[in-house]
């Protein structure tokens, strides 16, 4: 599908907003602040309401789980990260307050590492394999730990994490220790219920399946005793203070209801695009390799090393035929660094500047791949020539 006229392959960056949220999200301009009694006031309330059911109903939430509307998955991390230390000034030294992976976003590793120099610290533990195992965490979990926490789907690799494993073997160290799952790259890709495992906290993010950015939701149990980040006011059941971003909550809402209708449709076509492009891609291009789980991984994406070649050069050769995928390298200071998620699973600098990503959309058409995978092989012959 396209983004503009080029095929979004970048899926898991931005899924780009779907047509029925450009219709659905006028009727929130006419509404005034959700807090106001009036019916200007009223009106935006009911839309967040609506929203935050179809968000419930595409998560399978029951009643001992609360979806609080947060500014993205980001905040939500911050948030989930942040609220069992609180009310404390300090923690005491040489303790392990918190876990997590080397794998986990940034928007996960730097709270972690701002726990740290508050004099909370922790651990992140090293994941060879692409995710954390329960024997990682049985031998980590101290009776300090205070929150564990794990993402669903790397966003690079596409690996799961044994959340099951995972859960069980942090409670059995630690009933009180919590458990956060980043889960941006469930939605739209899996129906697993994390809700029905022990975990306490999800983050989530509407850009991911075609809301707009900047909303996404931090789901937690009821009964979890929890401190707001942001204070300043009663809403979202004083949870997360700040008038709410209408527009916005309610684009995930629209997003939320398309994807949960299509949902079976929806993996088996997702399933059959990826498996078509990893068999072309293997055999139209000499000497790659794939760095996600070919079995077993997130539905949607595709990580591949091509040796010779600068991703970030074939990021902007693809770009310049009409297709969008990403290199993983976050630019510091102009310097393109290598993912540290590909590092972790043990890739050498090199090979990790020469990965990309694709991450797939649901309605590619299959004349779109077709130019895809045409566009991926004249773009590695053009980098390799150089
Ligand atoms: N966690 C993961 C795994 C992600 O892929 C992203 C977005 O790239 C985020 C967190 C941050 O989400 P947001 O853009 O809503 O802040």
């Amino acid at each position: 599908m396209r983004n503009g006229a080029a095929i979004n392959l970048d899926a898991n960056a931005s899924y780009g907003v779907l047509p029925e949220v450009y219709e659905g999200v006028r009727e929130s301009f006419g509404t005034l602040n959700p807090s106001s009694i009036h019916a200007g006031g009223q009106r935006a309330r009911a839309l967040i309401e609506a929203a935050r059911d179809s968000v419930a109903a595409l998560l399978g939430l029951s009643r001992s789980e609360r979806v609080i509307f947060t500014s993205g998955a980001t905040e939500a991390n911050s948030t989930a990260l942040f609220s069992p230390f609180l009310s404390e000034e300090r923690g005491a030294p040489d303790r392990c307050y918190w876990l997590t992976s080397a794998l986990e976003h940034h928007s996960v590793l730097e709270p972690c590492v701002r726990l740290s120099a508050s004099g909370f610290s922790g651990r992140i533990l090293s994941a060879e394999r692409g995710f954390l195992t329960g024997e990682d965490l049985r031998s980590a979990v101290t009776a300090d730990t205070r929150i564990v926490t794990a993402m669903f789907a790397n966003n690079e690799t596409g690996h799961l994490s044994p959340l099951s494993e995972l859960v069980k073997a942090t409670k059995e160290r630690n009933e009180n220790c919590r458990f956060h799952v980043d889960a941006v790259q469930l939605l739209g890709k899996s129906d697993f219920r994390l809700f029905d495992l022990l975990i306490d906290s999800a983050s989530f993010s509407a850009h991911k399946i075609g809301g707009l950015p900047g909303v996404g939701a931090l789901v937690i149990r009821t009964d979890l005793p929890y401190n707001p980040l942001l204070v300043g006011g009663a809403q979202e059941i004083r949870h997360r203070a700040g008038t709410e971003n209408v527009a916005g909550i309610v684009s995930f809402g629209i997003a939320a209801e398309v994807v949960r209708k299509g949902l079976a449709e929806r993996f088996r076509k997702l399933d059959a695009d990826r498996r078509f492009l990893e068999e072309r891609l293997r055999t139209g291009v000499e000497g790659i390799s794939f760095n996600h789980p070919v079995e077993g991984g997130l539905i949607n994406t595709v990580s591949v090393t091509v040796p010779g070649v600068r991703a970030d050069d074939l990021v902007v050769a693809l770009d310049l035929r009409g297709v969008y995928v990403s290199s993983g390298a976050a630019c510091a200071s102009g310097k393109p660094e290598p993912s540290h998620v590909l590092k972790a699973l043990g890739l050498s600098d090199e090979s990790a500047r020469s990965t990309v990503r694709l991450s797939l959309r649901a309605d590619h058409t299959a004349e779109e791949l077709a130019q895809a995978v045409d566009a991926f092989t004249a773009a590695v012959s053009g980098g390799r020539c150089r």
